[in-house]
């Protein structure tokens, strides 16, 4: 097994994740992009010693995709069972990413799974399989983002437990930066300092802010040396929008911070 990768807590996600494990419920991550959400499943997985599949869910993900289908091999016609299927039958965790973006068959495949009853049917094959002891199906949704656009319904929602992630604290944030590139601390804080200004500008109207990712990124540059304002500059301001007044508004502010 690899490495247990690097997460830091920031609540009680881990006892609510071990606790759903457990229970065989299935657990809904929400909230924006970049807060951790990947990087803790992986972890978990690590920490219970469980196998991880992970699906990055888009417009294009049918129930076929997660399900399986048949493949034509010369004269043979071979079913390939997909990565639901795979996880149902050897007890591995499904992390389904960004569920919203999936078509909706995606959440009638998985209705039977996520009550009472635990188990998959695969129409293709008449076939309906109960899910493995160990099966667990995790999602994650970005609310804020999908607003009015695609939104997950209350009867899907409900058939989860659900755990809202939130950027970390001061203090977390700047450890995570710390241990996940090469970068000083008091740099870090700094970066950490700036994320937090301008998450507190709602006025701008961003879509999505600035995520511990884009820090991560950012810190990763100056890490290897590109000059501080202009890591800054395009592994945080320039992502966040195309508009040229907050970009040169946001670029002045953080020039002042860095
Ligand atoms: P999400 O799935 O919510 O979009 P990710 O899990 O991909 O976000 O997180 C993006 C990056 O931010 C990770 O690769 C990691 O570097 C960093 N990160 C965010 N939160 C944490 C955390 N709590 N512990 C460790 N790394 C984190």
């Amino acid at each position: 097994m690899t490495k247990t990768p690097y997460y830091k807590s920031i609540g009680k996600e881990e006892d609510v994740f071990t606790h759903a494990y457990n229970n065989k419920l299935p657990l809904l991550l929400k909230g924006p992009t970049g807060t951790g959400k990947t990087r803790f499943v992986d972890y978990m997985a690590h920490q219970l010693n469980s196998t991880l599949i992970t699906v990055s869910c888009n417009e294009e993900t049918s129930s076929t995709d997660l399900i399986g289908r048949y493949l034509i091999k010369g004269a043979e016609t071979l079913w390939i069972d997909g990565p639901l299927t795979t996880a149902v039958k050897t007890g591995a965790i499904l992390y389904l990413d960004e569920i919203a973006e999936a078509r909706p068959d995606v959440i009638v495949a998985i209705h039977a799974l996520t009550d009472h009853r635990k188990e998959l049917y695969i129409d293709k094959l008449g076939q309906t399989i109960k899910a493995h002891p160990d099966f667990m199906l995790v999602a994650s949704f970005n609310p804020g983002y999908q607003k009015g656009f695609k939104e997950l319904k209350p009867s899907t929602r409900q058939r989860f437990v659900a755990l809202s992630f939130v950027y970390p604290n001061l203090k977390d944030e700047v450890d995570i930066l710390v241990n996940e590139t090469q970068i000083d601390t008091a740099t870090a804080k700094k970066l950490v300092t700036i994320a937090h200004k301008i998450r507190n500008l709602t006025e701008l109207g961003l879509t999505e802010t600035v995520s511990t990712r884009l820090l991560v990124d950012a810190a990763k540059l100056i890490g290897t040396g590109l000059p501080k304002r202009l890591a800054v500059k395009v592994g945080i301001v320039e992502p966040l929008t195309d508009d040229e007044d907050i970009i040169t508004a946001l670029t002045d502010l953080c020039d002042l911070m860095i």
